[in-house]
């Protein structure tokens, strides 16, 4: 049986308080099958439905890799749409909130590049983006990834969808080898065995089977 409280689980005692003050006491089922395995650093495939909490999962993931002194991009979490980014870097920015002076950028497409390049100056721990955008500053020179611990898919399926295939694969020739990979969708078409192939090494997969 998989406990079920984040006490159980070996995280930063500031993310463990944070939780706390935030009331989740307990983690949802895809949470509790996979914060376990995405703890010990293994790259983790993970499927569950719309609402199951799949953001913390990654982002308790991303955090607990977090080295907040060190002032380099250590994450990158690759959204289909500028509005799922948002999402993701607002859900971020609450359970890190207790980890003083970290700074989280959104990359998205269809915003003005200046300010981008602007705060791309100033540096960041942690992007959140769409995959061209985050493509066309690799491209540029304007991020840098060598120090990347953590990369994670979220929402695969509809980053297929919307065609990011191609920026993916370009993404991908930026990343370091020796990283911790995480992909995580709602739903499970071939295309995306394909992708998991080629970005993810041994991966665990867990699927939580929507209820009804
Ligand atoms: P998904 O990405 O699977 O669609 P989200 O990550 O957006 O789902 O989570 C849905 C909602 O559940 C969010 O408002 C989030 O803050 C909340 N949530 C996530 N995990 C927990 C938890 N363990 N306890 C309480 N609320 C949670
Ligand atoms: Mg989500």
């Amino acid at each position: 049986m998989t406990s079920s409280d984040f006490e159980s689980l070996n995280l930063k005692p500031a993310l463990l308080a944070n939780l706390s003050s935030l009331g989740y006491q307990q983690q949802t089922a895809i949470q509790a099958q996979s914060l376990p395995i995405i703890l010990t650093g293994k790259d983790v495939i993970a499927q569950a439905k719309t609402g199951s909490g799949k953001t913390a999962a990654f982002a308790l993931g991303v955090l607990q890799n977090l080295n907040v002194s060190r002032f380099r991009v250590q994450s990158l979490i690759l959204c289909p749409t500028r509005e799922l980014a948002d999402q993701v870097a607002k859900e971020v920015r609450k359970l890190a909130r207790q980890i003083h002076n970290i700074k989280v950028l959104t990359l998205c497409g269809g915003v003005p590049m200046g300010p981008q390049i602007g705060s791309l100056e100033h540096g960041a721990h942690i992007i959140v983006g769409t995959p061209g955008r985050i493509e066309d500053h690799l491209s540029k020179g304007r991020l840098v990834l060598d120090e990347l611990n953590t990369l994670v898919f979220d929402e695969a399926d509809r980053m297929l969808e919307m065609g990011f295939q191609t920026a993916i694969d370009a993404i991908m020739e930026y990343a370091p080898n020796d990283r911790q990979t995480l992909l995580f969708s709602a739903t499970f078409p071939p295309q995306i065995s394909k992708i998991a192939a080629r970005v993810l090494s041994e991966p665990e997969t867990i699927k939580v089977e929507a209820t009804h």
